[in-house]
């Protein structure tokens, strides 16, 4: 079996990442105007995603960027706040406000970068949040699946609506094994 090698630096690296500074440097974040363009990622030399924007910074107390982009067959669109702050030397410095819900809980940190993994984009720490209990999920399973009698053992023990998700998983985790091994053999 080929175990990836996944590790944090890289599930950064491989999110295309969508920065207020460069949005701000290109000249679509400016208050009391609205701008729309398109952002494009690369890697290897290949199309890796591109996304429409509208920055709406007409009323600055409710800018927002509205994002527009197709996630396989799905198309998306949702809004992320936009605000500024003025620091002590003057000027004023732009922030996303990070929109994404981690379990039942609005996130709205205040982030420079967005960073995008599977269907939206969020701050590094909902991404490093959402990467983490997925590895952790993923590790119960495999572990599950080398141990049957703990399946049967989490069944019988009243178990809730994640447990008995985990053990449909690992069951299903132990057949394709099962199937692995089979094949091997013929
Ligand atoms: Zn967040």
């Amino acid at each position: 079996m080929i175990r990836s090698r996944y590790d944090k630096k890289k599930m950064v690296e491989a999110c295309c990442a969508l920065d207020l500074a460069k949005l701000r440097a290109w000249g679509s974040i400016v208050a009391g105007e609205s701008h729309r363009g398109t952002c494009r990622w690369a890697r290897g030399g290949n199309p890796s995603g591109e996304i429409g924007y509208l920055a709406d910074l007409t009323d600055p107390d409710h800018a927002e960027l509205r994002l527009t982009y197709r996630h396989g067959e799905e198309s998306v669109d949702y809004a992320v706040r936009i605000e500024s702050t003025t620091p002590n030397y003057g000027g004023s410095r732009w922030w996303f406000r990070c929109p994404l819900i981690i379990g039942g809980v609005a996130c709205r940190r205040r982030c420079r970068v967005l960073y995008r993994r599977d269907r939206y984009f969020g701050c590094r720490t909902c991404h490093d949040l959402s990467y983490r209990s997925t590895q952790q999920w993923n590790q119960r399973v495999a572990d599950l699946a080398r141990n049957p009698a703990g399946i049967q053992a989490m069944l019988d023990g009243n178990p809730g609506v994640r447990e008995i998700l985990l053990a449909i998983k690992a069951r299903g985790k132990l057949l394709e094994q099962v199937r692995d091994f089979l094949d091997q053999g013929s």
